[in-house]
C-alpha cells in the first residue's frame, strides 16, 4: 500500500490565546469567503475555548472543522478550570492539541499526561494531534532523535487502534513563534524517524504534520518532502488569506 496516498493533507491553525469576538468573526469570515481555493485538505481551526461556539456557528457548512487547544485526561468531577474531552465532544468538537510544547514549558506537562489526555480525546471521538518536538539545546547536541522517542514512548505504547485515531505534530520548539523553520530536509529526516516507528507497530498511515514558523512562502517546500503530511500553523493561522494560501500550498 502507498500510504503517501491515503493520507490526506490537513493543516491545522493553532489561534493560542488571541482573539476577540469581533476579530474572530472577521477572520473566520474570510476563512468562509476563501476556503475555496483549497482542494484535497482538509483545514482546521484551533480555538481558545470560550470562542469554540463561534468557531463552530460560523463554520457550519464550509468544510472547515475546529477543535481545541487543549483538554483535561479527567472526564468529569472536581478539576476547577479544566475541560474534558466529553464536554467537547458533546457540542462536536473534531480535533484536540494535546502537549503543545508552551503546555509542556509552561505548565509541566508530562509525556504520560499527554498521552492520556490523547486517550481521553479519542474515547469522546475527537482526533487528538499530540505535539512533540526538540528544544534548541537539545538540536544543538544531536539529541533530536532521542528527545522524539522519549516524547512519544507512552504515546507508541497506545497500540496501533488507538494511534490510528490520532495526528502526530512534530513541532521543533526552536522554530515556534521565532520565525526560524527548519529546513524541508531537517524535517523530512524527523518525519522519516517517526514514520518508521509507526510502520513498526503498523500504522504508517497516520498523519504527521510539521510546525514551527510555517508560512505560505514555505509551505510549498515543506509540503513537497515525502513525510510531510501537513502542518500546524501558529501565528500565520490569525490570518485568513495567508493562512488559506498555507492549505492551497
Ligand atoms: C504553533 O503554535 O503550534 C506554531 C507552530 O506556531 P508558529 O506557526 O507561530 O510558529
Amino acid at each position: 500500500m502507498n500510504t503517501a496516498l491515503v493520507r490526506k493533507r490537513l493543516v491545522i491553525g493553532n489561534w493560542k490565546m488571541h482573539g476577540t469576538r469581533a476579530s474572530n468573526a472577521a477572520l473566520l469570515t474570510g476563512l468562509c469567503a476563501g476556503v475555496a481555493v483549497v482542494h484535497d485538505c482538509d483545514l482546521a481551526v484551533c480555538a481558545p475555548f470560550p470562542y469554540l461556539a463561534q468557531v463552530s456557528s460560523s463554520l457550519a457548512g464550509s468544510g472547515i472543522s475546529w477543535g481545541a487547544q487543549d483538554i483535561s485526561k479527567h472526564e468529569h468531577g472536581a478539576y476547577t478550570g479544566e475541560v474534558s474531552s466529553t464536554m467537547l465532544g458533546d457540542f462536536g468538537c473534531k480535533w484536540t492539541l494535546v502537549g503543545h510544547s508552551e503546555r509542556r514549558t509552561l505548565h509541566g506537562e508530562s509525556d504520560q499526561l499527554v498521552a492520556d489526555k490523547a486517550v481521553s480525546a479519542i474515547k469522546a471521538g475527537i482526533t487528538p494531534v499530540v505535539c512533540i518536538g526538540e528544544t534548541f539545546a537539545e538540536q544543538e547536541a544531536g539529541r533530536t532523535n532521542e528527545v522524539i522517542s522519549r516524547q512519544l514512548a507512552p504515546v507508541l505504547a497506545l497500540g496501533a487502534q488507538s494511534l490510528s485515531q490520532m495526528v502526530l505534530a512534530y513541532e521543533p520548539v526552536w522554530a515556534i513563534g521565532t520565525g526560524l523553520t527548519a529546513t524541508p530536509q531537517q524535517a523530512q529526516d524527523v518525519h522519516a524517524f517517526i514514520r518508521a516507528q509507526l510502520s513498526e507497530l503498523g500504522v504508517p498511515q497516520v498523519r504527521i504534520l510539521y510546525g514551527g514558523s510555517v508560512k505560505a512562502s514555505n509551505a510549498v517546500s515543506l509540503f513537497a518532502m515525502s513525510d510531510i503530511d501537513g502542518a500546524l500553523v501558529g501565528g500565520a493561522s490569525l490570518v485568513a488569506e495567508e493562512f488559506l494560501r498555507i492549505a492551497a500550498a
